[in-house]
Formats: C-alpha cells, sequence, structure tokens
C-alpha cells in the first residue's frame, strides 16, 4: 500500500522538469552527488570504472546506457549512435559484453518500424563484437509490442538479445512458456513501475508468488534465466527449488541492481554463485533514479542529506 503509494507519486515526480533541473544540479557532483549512489557515472568511461571494480570482485556486468521515451525519430537515432559508440568503447576497454537498453529509447513510442530498425543496427553493431544485449521491459502499454518486437528479431535470426518479464504482470507467466519455446534468455524481475489493477497484481504477497511461479518455469525450461530480485525470500526460493531440481548453479544467475545489496552480492558470489550487477549511467539518469526512490521511501533521506550536504 504504502508502496504503491510511493511509486505512483515518485512517477507524478518523474514528470516535473523543474526538480530534473535541481536533481541534475546536484545529483552527479564528483563529491557526494546523492544520484551516485544507483548511477555509475554520466559518462562511459566513469560507468567503465566502477564495472571494472565489481568484476575485480568476481561479478559479472550489465551496462546500461541511460534513456527512454524519446521524442522524436531524430532522437531515437542518436541513442542509437551513442549505444553503437558505447559498444565501441566497451569492446576496446575489456570488460565483460553485455548491454541492457530499453526500446521507447530506441523510438518505439514514435514509430515501431524505426524502433526495429534501430534494434537492428544496435544489434548488429553488438553480434560483431560479441555483445549480448539485454531488452529491458518498460511499463505495461509496452509488454506486448516489446515481446513481439523482440519475436520478430528472434525469427530473422538474431540470438545475442534477451528479453525481460515482471512477475507483476498476470500474463508473464505464459509469456515466460512462450519464450522458453523459443530458447530465449529470460530476465526475471518483480516489475518497477506504477501499473493499474487491471495489468497488474497489487499486493506484495501476490507478486512474490507470481515470481516463484515464473522462476520455477524458467530454471526448468528456460535458457540460462537470470533472477533479478534483491528480495532474500525470492533468492532462498531460487535457490531451494534448484537444490531441489539438481539444477547447477552454473545454469542460471542472479542479477541485482548497483548499488543495492552488495553485501548480498558479494555473499551469493562467495558461495558460489553466479551474479550480474546492472550498472547504469549516462546523463538521462533522472526517471531512473526516481524509480530507486519510489521503490524504497526510505532512500528519499539520503538525498535530502546529498542536497542538504551540496548547498
Ligand atoms: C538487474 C535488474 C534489472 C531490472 N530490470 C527491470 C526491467 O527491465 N523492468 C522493470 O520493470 N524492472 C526492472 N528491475 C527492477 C525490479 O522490477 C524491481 O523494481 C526492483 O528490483 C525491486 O524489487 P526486488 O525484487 O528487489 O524486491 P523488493 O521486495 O522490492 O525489495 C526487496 C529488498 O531489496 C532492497 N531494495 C529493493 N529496491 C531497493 C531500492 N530502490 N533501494 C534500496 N534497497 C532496495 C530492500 O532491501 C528491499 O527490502 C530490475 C531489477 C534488477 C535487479
Amino acid at each position: 500500500m504504502l508502496q504503491a503509494a510511493s511509486q505512483i507519486l515518485f512517477s507524478i515526480l518523474a514528470g516535473s522538469q523543474s526538480l530534473k533541473t535541481i536533481a541534475s544540479r546536484y545529483g552527479m557532483r564528483a563529491r557526494g552527488g546523492f544520484a551516485r549512489r544507483f548511477i555509475a557515472g554520466e559518462t562511459v568511461e566513469e560507468a567503465i570504472d566502477a564495472a571494472r571494480q565489481i568484476e575485480a570482485n568476481g561479478l559479472h556486468v550489465t551496462l546500461d546506457y541511460l534513456g527512454e521515451s524519446v521524442a522524436s525519430i531524430a532522437e531515437a537515432d542518436a541513442a542509437t549512435r551513442a549505444y553503437i559508440a558505447v559498444i565501441e568503447t566497451i569492446a576496446a576497454s575489456g570488460l565483460e559484453r553485455n548491454l541492457s537498453l530499453k526500446l521507447t529509447q530506441l523510438g518505439l513510442t514514435i514509430d515501431r518500424a524505426t524502433c526495429v530498425d534501430n534494434l537492428r543496427r544496435v544489434l548488429d553493431a553488438g553480434a560483431a563484437k560479441g555483445f549480448f544485449v539485454r531488452i529491458d521491459m518498460e511499463n505495461s502499454p509496452y509488454t506486448a509490442v516489446t515481446l513481439d518486437v523482440f519475436e520478430t528479431m528472434w525469427q530473422q535470426g538474431y540470438r545475442n538479445a534477451g528479453v525481460v518479464l515482471q512477475s507483476y504482470l498476470p500474463r508473464s507467466e505464459e509469456d515466460a512458456s512462450r519464450m522458453n519455446a523459443l530458447g530465449a534468455r529470460v530476465r526475471l524481475v518483480k516489475g518497477a513501475y506504477h501499473e493499474p489493477r487491471d495489468a497488474a497484481y497489487q499486493a506484495k504477497a501476490d507478486v512474490d508468488a507470481s515470481f516463484v511461479r515464473i522462476m520455477r518455469i524458467l530454471l526448468v525450461g528456460g535458457t540460462y534465466p537470470a533472477i533479478a530480485t534483491h528480495d532474500p525470500a525470492m533468492i532462498e526460493a531460487t535457490r531451494a527449488f534448484a537444490a531441489e531440481r539438481g539444477i547447477a548453479a552454473a545454469n542460471y544467475e542472479f542479477q541485482m541492481l548497483y548499488g543495492i545489496r552488495r553485501d548480498l552480492q558479494n555473499g551469493l558470489k562467495r558461495e558460489g554463485f553466479q551474479v550480474r550487477v546492472y550498472v547504469p549511467f549516462g546523463r538521462e539518469w533522472f526517471p531512473y533514479f526516481m524509480r530507486r526512490l519510489g521503490e524504497r521511501p526510505a532512500n528519499i533521506g539520503f538525498v535530502i542529506r546529498g542536497v542538504l550536504g551540496e548547498r
């Protein structure tokens, strides 16, 4: 209930231009910028530095050049070019070649065909350098079309891409079976957007129960699924199920977000599990950052401390 209210509030605030201006001023300051807790930097070089430290601890990474809901074909083209440049820079850095992106960043809100063309450009550039590209899942108006675009690319032979399913959507159980049948790699998350009652489970108990059901579908019939959560109960359920079915830790991975539950990330790694950290970077960090605040209202405390400390 509190979380739902907080998600609504923060999704409204995420649309505020004046708040964005203030946040941009203080959030990513070199010292003490409050957004640095969740965002690795505004440049790819900063993200690479952060990712190197994560890899040095034996964890894996996926880098996300932040951006979403671009408003014109020109912006979608610019984002696509920027992604291709990021591919080149990461390849030259020697980091693991794994990226995440959003289709509305490549123009899905404007025109599906443009978005497909842009995605193809990114996947081609990525394939040439051996990258895996995860297509993040956005809010429910985009669920069907995102999976559809993904399947189109799959049918055209692109195998270096994967998708995300959200356990707060009742439809995701069927989608998981559909993706398993394709042989596609799925990342399972609870879901980060405020969704209406007719689209998504509202109670945490329902979202969690669905997460466990889908986790089982993916672990039994999926292709190297990623179980992306910081919730100890979901992690324990995954470990217990894998142990019961004799599924080796090499056949799936856990994923967590940059700056959240590092203790858990390192603990799982020490126990022999594979852990991948999602490393977001770029100047368009505000909506991502606001979703992280909305998930956990307690986070607002460190923002206020950060802003007061900067003045
Ligand atoms: C690698 C990765 C990729 C993701 N990709 C997507 C995507 O494509 N689409 C999408 O809709 N969602 C995505 N998400 C976000 C996801 O949907 C959830 O919103 C987010 O992970 C919080 O849910 P949880 O499973 O950690 O469980 P929760 O029950 O929300 O949280 C469990 C515990 O985790 C910690 N925690 C969780 N969130 C925060 C936070 N913001 N700040 C501090 N502590 C926190 C707290 O200790 C909390 O008690 C992704 C998450 C991860 C880890």
